[in-house]
């Protein structure tokens, strides 16, 4: 049996988890399809926020309370930046986590893809699952904003941010107009990503951020086409229980883009592939009204807190149980 699952970054990861432990029992194989529209360089560096946070979520490295990052984590570097006063300052690169990217920097700058850097990279953490990113071309989120600006057009003036710059430095308090997936149309999926989702058993979605991890995913042309003729069905995991984000700010990017911040409203983003969308089935949290229909997709309700690996395995289980 071989799982493909779609995954962004600290959820993801949790995810994962729990899908790897699923996967031991039932010898399964899994690739997982990684968001890349949070990658940006700094200091000369390139960072993989979510591929890092899987692969060290998997490799047992990741640090349990921030949820990214490493464990141990020291931050000599991340003062003496500051000494220097340089910029940007707001985006923490730990000690232990600088040498991945020092890493990953020299061998793209040799010519490797980022799809052959991540699989150089995870010698060392053995994640126990394929971990491909979703492109190894430039695809980035960026933010468009909006600033008051007496000299502008109608008092205000509109401006595209890194999604990073949004996210971490304010908070995603700043209001948004939409976010553009920069290089999404040529953007090629990286190799082996159609191969698998195409041969795979199921396509799990991890209840990543919808919006600003798996829709960036699916803008890479040929990732959505792939999943709509994929021979196993679809499955998604809503990442919202209650009403609300489990963790994080998904509902600030559910708002950018019209979007209820509800389970329902999110299988609604995705779609039914009965009609032009991607979902097969829909795991709702089993506190969720019994009765959340969405058109054309077969909803399960099940305890959606992944709050340890088997708790999470579960989840997994009844993704994949036969209809
Ligand atoms: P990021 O890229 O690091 O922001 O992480 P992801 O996009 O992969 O995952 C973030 C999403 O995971 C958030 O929207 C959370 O609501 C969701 N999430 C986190 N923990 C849980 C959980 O225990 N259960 C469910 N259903 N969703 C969760
Ligand atoms: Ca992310």
């Amino acid at each position: 049996m071989h799982l493909v699952v779609l995954a962004g970054g600290v959820g993801g990861a949790r995810f994962l988890r729990g899908v790897r432990a699923h996967a031991r029992d039932v010898r399964a194989r899994v690739t997982a399809v990684v968001n890349t529209s949070d990658d940006i360089s700094l200091h000369g560096l390139r960072v993989c926020p979510d591929l890092d946070s899987v692969m060290y979520g998997l490799g047992g490295a990741a640090d349990p309370e921030r949820g990214w990052g490493r464990a141990d984590e020291t931050w000599t570097v991340k003062e003496e930046l500051r000494a220097y006063g340089a910029q940007p300052d707001w985006f923490g690169l730990g000690d232990r986590d600088l040498a991945t990217h020092l890493v990953r920097t020299t061998m793209l700058t040799a010519g490797y893809p980022l799809s052959a850097v991540t699989e150089a990279l995870c010698h060392r953490w053995q994640p126990g699952v394929r971990l491909l990113p979703a492109t190894d071309d430039r695809l980035e989120t960026h933010v468009v904003v909006s600033s008051d600006d007496p000299q502008a057009d109608g008092g205000a003036r509109s401006e595209a941010i890194h999604f990073q710059e949004w996210w971490i430095r304010h908070r995603a308090k700043l209001p948004a107009d939409r976010f553009v997936f920069v290089g999404a149309e040529s953007a090629k999926p990286a190799p082996g990503v159609t191969e698998a989702i195409a041969n795979a058993d199921a396509v799990l979605l991890a209840p990543s951020n919808p919006v600003v991890s798996i829709a960036p995913i699916l803008a890479v042309s040929g990732i959505r086409d792939a999943l709509r003729t994929a021979g196993g069905p679809v499955v998604g995991v809503s990442p919202i229980i209650g009403g609300a984000p489990v963790r994080g700010m998904a509902d600030a990017c559910l708002a950018v883009v019209g979007t209820e911040c509800s389970a329902a409203g999110v299988a609604g983003l995705y779609g039914a592939r009965a009609e032009d969308g991607l979902l097969d089935t829909w795991l709702v949290d089993a506190t969720e009204d019994a009765d959340t229909r969405v058109d054309g997709v077969e909803v399960r309700a099940v305890p959606l807190w992944m709050s340890d690996d088997d708790a999470t395995a579960a989840i997994v289980a009844a993704a994949l149980a036969p209809t």
